[in-house]
This record gives structure tokens, C-alpha cells and sequence, in this order.
């Protein structure tokens, strides 16, 4: 028996997210986690860069909770009609 295998190939044009600015112009946003206390964060860059915090890239970025002090993990994604999506965790 044959299985036939779908792979959808979405062909995207291949941005490269990094920089707050670079996150901003391509409306990402960033969501920080910590698995310990369960907690999500959401940084929106235009609000950072707006608040005249440096252009950093967001891998460079430290995150540490708030609650416990552990580092957290950082997740990009795309924000929809420049809103924060509701993220089921
Ligand atoms: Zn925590």
C-alpha cells in the first residue's frame, strides 16, 4: 500500500526578523513564557521602540521573570492586522 504523502509547500518569501525595528516594520511581536510560573508576556516592538528602548535583536534580548527570576523563553509571531493574536497555551 502506497501512502500518500501531502506536503504543502507555502513557498514564503524568507524575511529575516531580528532587530526590534526589523520585528516592528514586519509586524511581529514577541512572547515571552515562563514554564515555571506559567506566566505570558506579550512585547509588542512598536511599543518598545516607542518607549526609546534601544533597537536590540530580540535574540539578544534577556528575559527574566518577573515572579521567579527564571529566564524565560521568547517566541516570535506574526501579529494580525498589527493586534496581538490571542495565543492558546
Ligand atoms: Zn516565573
Amino acid at each position: 500500500m502506497k501512502m500518500k504523502l501531502f506536503y504543502p509547500m507555502v513557498e514564503r518569501e524568507s524575511i529575516i526578523v531580528n532587530k526590534m525595528s526589523e520585528l516592528a516594520e514586519h509586524e511581529f511581536g514577541i512572547a515571552l513564557y515562563c514554564e515555571t510560573c506559567d506566566r505570558l508576556e506579550e512585547v509588542d516592538p512598536n511599543d518598545w521602540l516607542q518607549q526609546g528602548l534601544p533597537d536590540i535583536s530580540y535574540s539578544e534580548m534577556g528575559f527574566k521573570c518577573g515572579e521567579c527570576g527564571e529566564k524565560g523563553q521568547k517566541q516570535i509571531y506574526p501579529l494580525v492586522d498589527g493586534e496581538m493574536e490571542m495565543m492558546a497555551h
